[in-house]
């Protein structure tokens, strides 16, 4: 009983909906029917952004409502969100697991670090931007970046 009270009194936690992000949807997402199953990667990040996309997923900022939902394996993935500047230990699986998604499938750059290296660009350990390693079809820029950005990038795709 006290839990259904809680829930009762709590309410609804999430944010309004956002108006719809500009930016054309990218080709291959208009095959997705409006909804996407994601997996996350992380390359070689700080987890500044894997904390971002966590908050993207919460019941605050809602990813689920607009089509999204993370799932454990690239199997049963439609989008990869990767983060990170790519690591000589992680290219390689990185690789391995955006062939291991079905087609179509999309590639979305998540923080600067994913997008040019950002912070550890030039290091030792670093094999370079995910793009280097694999395809990218969308990016979202920001060290890290908000939660409604990640999010609306998924929007983008989702077209919702
Ligand atoms: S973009 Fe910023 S928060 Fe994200 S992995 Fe790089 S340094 Fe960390």
């Amino acid at each position: 009983m006290s839990l259904l009270r809680k829930i009762r009194d709590t309410g609804r936690v999430a944010e309004p909906a956002p108006p719809e992000p500009k930016g054309e949807q990218p080709p291959a997402a208009k095959q997705f029917g409006g909804s996407v199953q994601v997996r996350c990667v992380d390359a070689g990040s700080c987890n500044g952004c894997e904390i971002e996309i966590t908050a993207a997923f919460n019941p605050v900022y809602d990813a689920e409502r607009y089509g999204t939902r993370l799932v454990a394996s690239p199997r049963h993935a439609d989008v990869a969100l990767v983060t990170g500047p790519v690591t000589r230990n992680m290219a390689e699986p990185l690789r391995r697991t955006v062939a291991a998604m079905p087609e179509p499938r999309l590639v979305v750059a998540v923080g600067d670090c994913a997008i040019d290296c950002g912070e550890f660009a030039g290091g030792y350990g670093v094999e370079g931007a995910v793009s280097d390693v694999v395809p990218v079809d969308l990016a979202v820029p920001g060290c890290p970046p908000e939660p409604d950005k990640i999010v609306a990038a998924l929007r983008r795709v989702t077209g919702r």
